[in-house]
């Protein structure tokens, strides 16, 4: 781990929880599914999902939830090309509307491979959220059907994301400054 601190609040708790009510206002609608599975990518995701589902029941979409795990090769806080299942999916998906949900967009190479692997699979349509979005970072063209804040490209943690392991209890997201 290279030395670091968390300064920077990026989005406060308070920002957060208003800006995922408003997703799922606008996701809602096209959630009507009776066969809806909400995937969530592993583990970065988890925080963000809980609240998704939450305010979907409220707002009176029922899904049934799974996860998966996809790792890119490579530590630390940049990705490599290639994409594996870690643990894939444990609910038959085939004929399901899926809606993955994962916590940041970056090069595009996981929810890209997460859309084609679940197609694959048998979903009969596959949605895309993704908390954060850093479209400065693509390397390959994706674009998430729903997304909640656009940020520029800085490495953040908290509110599920992680450096190195640590920082996903952070109830806020913050920008992680590296020394040196
Ligand atoms: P992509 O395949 O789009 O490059 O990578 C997405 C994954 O990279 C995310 O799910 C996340 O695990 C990781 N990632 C990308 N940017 C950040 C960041 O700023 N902070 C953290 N904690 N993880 C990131
Ligand atoms: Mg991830």
């Amino acid at each position: 781990m290279k030395a670091h601190h968390i300064e920077e609040v990026l989005f406060s708790a308070d920002q957060i929880e208003a800006r995922v009510r408003a997703l799922v206002h606008d996701m809602a609608e096209g959630c009507r599914s009776e066969n809806l599975v909400l995937i969530g990518v592993l583990r970065g995701s988890f925080i963000f999902l809980a609240d998704l589902v939450r305010e979907l029941y409220r707002q009176d979409v029922h899904p049934r939830i799974d996860f998966m795990t996809l790792e890119s090769y490579g530590s630390g806080t940049e990705s490599s090309g290639t994409v594996r299942v870690a643990k894939d999916v444990g609910m038959e998906v085939a004929g399901t509307d899926v809606l993955v949900v994962d916590d940041i967009l970056d090069t595009g190479r996981t929810l890209s491979f997460a859309r084609q692997h679940l197609l694959a699979l048998g979903a009969r349509t596959v949605r895309t959220c993704a908390l954060l979005d850093k479209p400065a970072r693509r390397s390959v063209p994706f674009q998430a059907d729903y997304v909640g804040f656009t940020i520029e490209d800085r490495f953040v943690v908290g509110y599920g994301l992680d450096y190195d392991g640590r920082y996903r209890e952070v109830p806020h997201i913050a920008c992680v400054t590296f020394a040196g």
